[in-house]
């Protein structure tokens, strides 16, 4: 086995990854892929909160140079975007592929002959965007890919809302876990993304994918190999709790993870209508959480501006 192959490969050659593929469509007979755990049918059609169905909608793939260094490297990320989402952000810039359902049903086929084409353009790997309430078509296409040649790694480019079953099925199918810590308290998850439990959750969601796959390891050229990056967006007044973000990555993650600090917050969608949303974060704002970040000697990451 080449180790230099990601972890997908390896399961397959040993009948591992078929079964994970049936075992996480069995997680759909009553839904419980997400912490949400609607339990709905939804290989009868029946759709929970995400509104997601039984086929896996997408609503564009590209070739991408604008994610973090060694995720773009100099190919470009082989970006996927899935319809729906499991979370409500009010201020989602995505808004119309994850909250008005913009995109449309594809083949499990289909989507497996994307990724073909995004590993065919080159692409150092595949960037998975929200990709949690479709994890069974994800890995069954991965499956047919294998078979035709696919051979970079997988990012699991998500919220950080993550079901720790969910995520032990994808064990060894994921290589780079790429989740966002959005809140250090659970009170303004409940308040803009309706998810009373986001910090809890996604402590122990964050913890699980460190414990698969350790601190972002990189090839010689910089390009992200296997490991755990996390992204953390600063709101207006602190209402991220960037503190007890960073906080816990350093106390309960590692020292070494790399944390993509993101300084874009505009006000999309309905947080043009939330008083306390209405602008972009300050100069200052952007300032103090770096200085944090020092002082913690959270050191390894990228910072935007
Ligand atoms: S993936 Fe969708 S249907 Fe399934 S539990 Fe989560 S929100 Fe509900």
């Amino acid at each position: 086995m080449n180790k230099e192959y990601p972890g997908y490969v390896e399961l397959h050659e040993k009948g591992e990854l078929v079964k994970k593929v049936d075992s996480l469509y069995e997680m759909m007979q009553s839904c419980h892929l997400c912490p949400r755990r609607c339990g709905v049918a939804r290989l009868k059609g029946e759709v929970g909160y995400c509104r997601a169905g039984a086929e896996v909608e997408i609503s564009s793939f590209h070739h991408h140079m604008g994610e973090e260094p060694p995720i773009s490297g100099w190919s470009g990320s082989g970006t996927i975007f899935f319809t729906h989402c499991s979370l409500r952000c009010v201020f989602c810039q995505n808004f119309p592929i994850s909250q008005l359902g913009h995109g449309n049903k594809v083949s499990i086929s289909r989507l497996a002959e994307i990724m073909l084409i995004l590993q065919k353009k080159g692409c150092h790997n595949i960037n998975l965007v929200t990709p949690t309430h479709f994890a069974p078509h994800v890995v069954a296409a991965v499956h047919i890919a294998v078979r035709q040649g696919l051979r970079i790694p997988l990012v699991y480019n998500c919220g950080g809302y993550e079901e720790i079953l969910t995520l032990q099925l994808l064990k060894g199918v994921i290589d780079i876990y790429m989740p966002d810590i959005k809140y250090g308290e659970n009170a303004q998850a409940k308040k803009y993304s309706n998810a009373p439990d986001y910090f809890d959750v996604a402590k122990k969601s964050v913890q699980e994918m460190h414990r698969q796959v350790g601190d972002l390891k990189l090839s010689p050229d910089n390009i992200a190999q296997r490991g755990l990056l996390i992204r953390h967006l600063i709101l207006p007044h602190d209402l991220a709790t960037s503190e007890k973000v960073l906080y816990f990555i350093k106390n309960e993650i590692s020292p070494a993870t790399y944390i993509s600090i993101m300084s874009q917050y505009f006000p999309a969608y309905k947080a043009v209508d939330v008083e306390e949303l209405q602008r972009k974060i300050t100069n200052n704002e952007y300032r103090k959480i770096l200085r944090l970040t020092q002082e913690l000697h959270l050191e390894k990451g990228w910072r935007q501006s």
